[in-house]
């Protein structure tokens, strides 16, 4: 039998729509893992740890060079300055940063306050701590918010504000004037900023990645987390990395010491490559990001969806009631099997999925594919979309 606190999650919607995308052979647009690899120089710099024996525990807090790579670019890209010794921490993948930075901070009735719709690994992260997830919407089509409606739902018990920019699903980058008014409310109520950042790299002009720690005053009361799944495509590596004052990092260092203790050794060092790599890296990054977005885009909008351009990530929100009124997880699953092409209920991002599936006619696809892939389910949806629909009549 499951246990008690584990009874509200069942298995995660990423694998199902994966699953079902493998039985009918679709093109897996679902879940956001890139079909090309990371750079050979970094794949090659974790061979030659492996070979050179760097096959024992590393440091808990990660490697000690590593960990300086990490500083001295958070340093030179946003003007952040960490002590790397006591104020970056490896983890393995922002996931577990994630689960150790909600554990070391909230215990039982602690509230943590996101904006909803999130990423699926908040819910269950405040739930094995204890703690409660409150949410505030982002509103569709351009996930604004209110903030007044953020500082009614903090009280006495809240703790840590959750953010995600660029935000997976909606693809929205917060600007500076929302970071602003989020950073005057974490002061205004002495809240810690836990800021999730793992998209970083994945923004498109005019849009532009700004962390909260960047803000005057937030620095001490922000733990930024990043991971190189993203920014290198290497979602399998597993190695996230968090930034925050000596005293915030002391505390989600334990937890992280308790459970994982450290991240693989070789990846690690591996990841050292990662940051020997020059600018030109990150605009041919960007560069081919735009040209698949724009690519997804095109075919999305050519046939019946409706969908605004994402500031960032790899994931475009499409809306599809032009094309059927069902709840979003029977067309996602329809999709998936008459039409080829796989994509994410965006439901799954809300506590209350239910009300969620009623009232949106959202899901999410992912296009961190080769822009061959994204053609191919161009080709289907042109193909198979109006049989499908004919059928259905
Ligand atoms: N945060 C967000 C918003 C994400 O979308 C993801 C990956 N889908 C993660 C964290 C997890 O990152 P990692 O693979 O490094 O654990």
């Amino acid at each position: 039998m499951l246990a008690s606190r584990w009874q509200a999650f069942s298995s995660s919607i990423f694998s199902k729509m994966s699953q079902m995308a493998a039985a009918h052979q679709a093109v897996n647009l679902a879940q956001g893992f890139p079909d090309f690899d990371g750079p050979a120089a970094i794949k090659e710099a974790a061979i030659q740890a492996i070979r050179g024996n760097f096959n024992q525990y590393a440091p808990s807090t990660g490697l000690g060079e590593l960990r300086r790579q990490l500083a001295k670019r958070q340093a030179e890209q946003y003007g952040l300055t960490y002590d790397f010794a006591g104020e970056v921490t490896v983890f393995s993948g922002a996931t577990e940063a994630i689960f150790c930075c909600i554990m070391g901070l909230c215990g039982p009735g602690d509230e943590v306050l996101t904006f909803e719709p999130f990423f699926d690994c908040y819910p269950a992260a405040t739930a094995m701590a204890g703690a409660v997830l409150k949410t505030v919407p982002l509103r569709a089509p351009d996930w604004s918010f209110s903030v007044d409606e953020l500082r009614a739902a903090v009280t006495s018990r809240t703790r840590v504000l959750l953010l995600n920019s660029p935000h997976n699903p909606s693809g929205k980058v917060f600007n500076r004037q929302e970071l602003q008014s989020l950073a005057d409310l974490a002061q205004e109520k002495n809240l810690i900023v836990i800021t999730d950042e793992v998209y970083e790299e994945l923004f498109f002009t005019p849009a532009r990645h700004l962390p909260i720690a960047r803000l005057n005053g937030m620095r001490d009361r922000t733990i930024t987390i990043s991971s190189t799944a993203k920014t290198f495509s290497l979602t399998g590596w597993k190695v996230g990395f968090t930034f925050a004052d000596k005293k915030l990092t002391e505390l989600i260092r334990i937890p992280h010491q308790y459970t994982v203790f450290c991240s693989a050794t070789p990846l690690q060092a591996g990841m050292i490559a990662a940051y020997q790599l020059g600018q030109d890296y990150y605009l041919d990054f960007r560069e081919q990001y735009t040209r698949r977005r724009d690519t997804l885009l095109g075919i999305l909008r050519k046939h019946g969806f409706t969908c605004k351009a994402p500031e960032g990530t790899y994931f475009i929100t499409a809306d599809y009631s032009q094309i059927q009124d069902i709840p979003d997880m029977e067309f996602a699953a329809w999709l998936t099997e008459k039409v080829g092409v796989a994509c994410l209920p965006i439901s799954s991002f809300y506590l209350d999925a239910e009300n969620a599936r009623k009232n949106l006619r959202l899901v999410r696809f992912a296009f961190c594919k080769e822009v061959e892939t994204l053609e191919e389910a161009g080709r289907r949806l042109a193909e198979r979309l109006p049989r499908a629909l004919a059928e259905r009549t």
